[in-house]
C-alpha cells in the first residue's frame, strides 16, 4: 500500500482538514444519490468521502501518481478514478451525462486556466463548486466600477452565473497556503450559447489590455468613435466601467477582422 509523501506544491496541494468547513462545503453542493458529479483533484479525499457517502457514483480526476494509487488500493467500488491532467481531458467524453455537476477544491497554481479550459465544457455541465482562492473568487463575481473588475469577472459571467458563497481561512488546510480561499458557484448560463465567445473573448481581452485608457483608446483600431456612441458606449469610459451587456454589444459589432 502506498503511502504519502509531503503534500506536493507543484500539484498545488493543500488539503482540508476543518471538519466544520468540510461540511460546510458538503452542505452547499448539496449532493444527491443520482448526480452525475466529478470531483476535480480528490486529494486525501476530504470532499470525497461524505460525498461518497450521499453519491451512488463518484468520479474523480487525480494527477499525482501517489494519490491515484492510493485510491487504488482502497478500492472503492463505487469510486471511477481518472489518472489523468484536468487541464487536458474533455469532461463531456469522461462520462456519458449532459448535467455533470463538477467540484473542487482546486490546485490555486493553475486554477484561471483550469476555469477556462472548464468553461469549454459547459454543455455537459449543470453547475460547478470549487474553492479559490478568495481574491480569484473575488474578481470572478465582481461588478463593473469596482477595482478587481476586469477580464476574468466579464468571461465568468458571461459563461456562469457566478456567487461567492462564503470565505475559508488559511487554517482550514494543512499545510495553510498564503492566501484565503472562498467557495463559488458556477451554474452555466443559456444565454451565451447566443454570443460568438471567440469575439467577445477578443474584444475583452483587448479592452483590458491597457486599464487606464479610455475605451476609445483601448479599441481604436477596431472601433471609431461614432460606432462606440452608435453602441451607446461613452469613448472616454474607462474599460472597468462596462457592464457586461456593453462588451456584449460590442462583441456582436465587431467585424471578423480588425479595420
Ligand atoms: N480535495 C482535497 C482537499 O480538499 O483536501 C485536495 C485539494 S488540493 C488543493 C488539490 C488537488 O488537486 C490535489 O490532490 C492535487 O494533487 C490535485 N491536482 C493538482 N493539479 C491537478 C491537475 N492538473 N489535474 C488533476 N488534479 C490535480
Amino acid at each position: 500500500m502506498s503511502e504519502f509523501k509531503t503534500p506536493r506544491k507543484r500539484f498545488g496541494q493543500n488539503f482540508l482538514h476543518d471538519q466544520n468547513i468540510i461540511n460546510k462545503i458538503v452542505s452547499a453542493i448539496a449532493p444527491k444519490p443520482q448526480d452525475a458529479m466529478i470531483e476535480i483533484g480528490p486529494g486525501r479525499g476530504a470532499l470525497t468521502f461524505p460525498i461518497l457517502d450521499v453519491v451512488e457514483q463518484l468520479d474523480v480526476i487525480e494527477i499525482d501518481r501517489d494519490l491515484i494509487a492510493w485510491w487504488q488500493d482502497k478500492n472503492i467500488n463505487k469510486l471511477t478514478i481518472h489518472a489523468v491532467d484536468a487541464l487536458e481531458v474533455n469532461l463531456c467524453t469522461l462520462k456519458n451525462n449532459k448535467d455533470l455537476r463538477i467540484i473542487g477544491n482546486l490546485p490555486y497554481n493553475i486554477s484561471t486556466p483550469l476555469l477556462f479550459h472548464l468553461f469549454k465544457h459547459l454543455a455537459c455541465i449543470k453547475d460547478m463548486h470549487f474553492m479559490l482562492q478568495k481574491e480569484v473568487v473575488e474578481r470572478m463575481v465582481a461588478q463593473p466600477g469596482s477595482k478587481t473588475y476586469g477580464r476574468l469577472s466579464v468571461m465568468t459571467q458571461f459563461y456562469c452565473d457566478a456567487q461567492q458563497l462564503f470565505s475559508v481561512s488559511r487554517h482550514a488546510f494543512n499545510p495553510p497556503p498564503k492566501v484565503e480561499s472562498a467557495i463559488v458557484q458556477l451554474v452555466p448560463n443559456p444565454a451565451r450559447l447566443k454570443i460568438n465567445e471567440e469575439q467577445l473573448a477578443q474584444v475583452v481581452k483587448q479592452a483590458f489590455s491597457q486599464r487606464r485608457k479610455t475605451i476609445r483608446n483601448c479599441l481604436k483600431n477596431w472601433f471609431s468613435v461614432e460606432q462606440l456612441e452608435s453602441l451607446n458606449i461613452d469613448p472616454s469610459a474607462r474599460p472597468e466601467t462596462l457592464d457586461l451587456a456593453a462588451f456584449i454589444r460590442l462583441a456582436e459589432a465587431t467585424a471578423p477582422n480588425p479595420k
